[in-house]
């Protein structure tokens, strides 16, 4: 999938990265300009600079990022031509489907390719993709698009209702994706294309609770098991360093002085009470000159200890110290739709057969 260089090459599809919400594909094609908000750019200036370089604009208006795609850039950037799968979704449908190397997955609707291009770079060449969509003009340009990222060898689209015609492989699927308005109806044509050797696995994408319904009951008519329906909400996390001024070892010191330094407080106040006791028998200037002595003693050698940084404690000792932080943010929405999941596990007759052939159970 995409170039494998280290260099852009012209032919190379890139991504263009310019900020976190302005993300854009490009096809270096030498002789064509990028203009942007962030500068003008001639395509021939891009071939041969190592992928991850940054671009400086030729009439100083800003500059850009030149990266390799990966399937998750390519969420981030495509070209929308129907609503998209994110990242969360994503990841969360292909670990739950155990899509794997070497899987064979079937996807409906290809839509704008999102969760085609994460699939194909998981179940590799070894794999396969069967891609469905309805929409003519929707298949043509996925298909010119998986071939240009070179993945005609992983994903085989083909464009046909897949609730009417069903799909083109039998008994042979490890999982199917359905992301389509009426998953329902494609449910049975499901159970035909996946392997019936060993348990196999569907998720259906369903935009409201009506429509979970719907292919819950469908999923059960069907003989679908383990039905459990799931929702991908993101908590995002703010992380920030703080520095902490001072060594670990430095504040246990300077705590262990305070904890010193209260114990003497506690036994000279003892003292002095018991003093002050002893000089109700003094006469009263005797008495004058004696509290003066106390609390000149109170101030010169009761001086509480001081945190501070310590003059030999080295810059780069200091600098160590920053601590990360991280602040949990409210709750976002993470996805589009319900996540409905349920297994097709193999009748097994013979597995029955030995069931009831086994000895009954006793208390021995
Ligand atoms: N999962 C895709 C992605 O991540 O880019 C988006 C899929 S989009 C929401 C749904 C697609 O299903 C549309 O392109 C639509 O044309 C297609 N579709 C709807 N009904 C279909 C059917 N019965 N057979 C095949 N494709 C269908």
């Amino acid at each position: 999938m995409w170039s494998t260089g280290r260099e852009v090459a012209a032919g190379d599809v890139v991504i263009v990265w310019q900020t976190r919400e302005l993300v854009q594909p490009l096809l270096i094609t030498p002789g064509k300009d990028f203009n942007s908000k962030f500068g003008h750019y001639r395509h021939s200036d891009l071939v041969g600079i190592p992928y991850g370089s940054r671009v400086d604009s030729r009439n100083g208006r800003g500059f850009i990022h030149i990266l390799r795609p990966t399937p998750e850039l390519w969420t981030m950037a495509l070209p929308h031509r129907t609503q998209i799968l994110y990242l969360a979704d994503i990841a969360f449908i292909t670990s739950w489907l155990d899509i794997r190397r070497g899987s064979r997955v079937i996807e409906a609707g290809t839509g704008s390719g999102s969760f085609s291009h994460s699939v194909a770079r998981t179940v590799g060449p070894s794999g396969r993709l069967y891609s469905y969509e309805f929409h003519e003009g929707r298949a043509e340009k996925a298909r010119e698009e998986f071939i240009r990222h070179g993945m005609q060898d992983i994903v085989t689209l083909t464009h046909r209702n897949v609730c009417k015609d069903g799909f083109t492989v039998e008994n042979s699927a490890d999982a199917v994706f359905l992301d389509l308005p009426a998953p329902w109806d494609a449910v049975v044509h499901a159970k035909k294309a996946l392997r019936k050797d060993r348990p196999a696995r569907i998720c259906c994408f369903s935009p409201c609770m009506e429509q979970v319904m719907r292919a819950v009951s469908a999923l059960n008519e069907a003989g679908f098991t383990d039905i459990t329906m799931y929702e991908t909400l993101l908590r995002p996390h703010e992380v920030q360093q703080f520095p902490t001024p001072l060594p670990l070892s430095h504040v246990i010191d300077k705590l262990k002085d305070m904890e010193k330094f209260r114990e003497e407080k506690r036994l000279r106040q003892i003292a002095n009470h018991k003093r002050k006791r002893e000089d109700a028998e003094f006469s009263e200037p005797d008495k004058r000159a004696r509290t003066d002595e106390l609390n000149a003693g109170d101030q010169n050698s009761l001086q509480a200890p001081l945190i501070t940084v310590r003059e030999e404690d080295d810059a780069n000792e200091v600098e160590a110290q920053m601590v990360s932080l991280s602040k949990v943010c409210h709750e976002v929405r993470g996805h589009t739709s319900y996540l409905t999941f349920a297994r097709l596990v193999p009748f097994m007759p013979e597995t029955l057969e030995s069931a009831a052939q086994a000895p009954p159970l006793t208390d021995n």
